[in-house]
């Protein structure tokens, strides 16, 4: 295999001069290209870069609540600015950081394990019997 190779290099010595020497003229002419490009653009690539970099850390993305996390008995707090994930079995609020099937069902299989057999019918019924719980405390 190596042998190959080695012979394939020698064989294409003749030419190898002419490729070296254009491969160092475009290179040249890259580097010439990336220079103008760089010197002319740059401040606008720049400004733009910030200006993302200020956008990202401005919005932290706000999570909404799916119906699918009923499934892992969170229902969603309305008591705050941003929807919280609320857990209809212990009545933990959670920040909305946790608003991801994955972490609500990190908890539900953490602290409710034994209600994990149960039909979506069982976490729908606790749903309504906490809605109504909060509207008799509203009123
Ligand atoms: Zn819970």
């Amino acid at each position: 295999m190596y042998g190959y190779f080695y012979d394939l290099t020698i064989e294409s010595c003749d030419c190898s001069k002419e490729i070296q020497a254009e491969m160092e003229k475009k290179a040249i002419k890259r580097a010439y290209s990336d220079k103008d490009l760089f010197s002319e653009s740059s401040d606008g690539e720049s400004d733009e870069e910030a200006a993302v970099a200020r956008k990202k850390k401005q919005s932290v993305p706000i999570r909404k609540y799916s119906e699918t996390f009923l499934a892992f008995a969170f229902s969603e707090s309305e008591d705050y600015k941003t929807p919280r994930p609320l857990c209809l079995i212990c009545g933990i609020i959670l920040p909305n950081s946790f608003m991801k099937a994955s972490k609500l069902r990190r908890h539900f299989m953490n602290k409710h394990a034994d209600l994990s057999g149960k039909p979506l019918s069982y976490f729908e019924k606790r749903l309504e019997a906490h809605r109504l719980r909060q509207k008799s405390k509203s009123e």
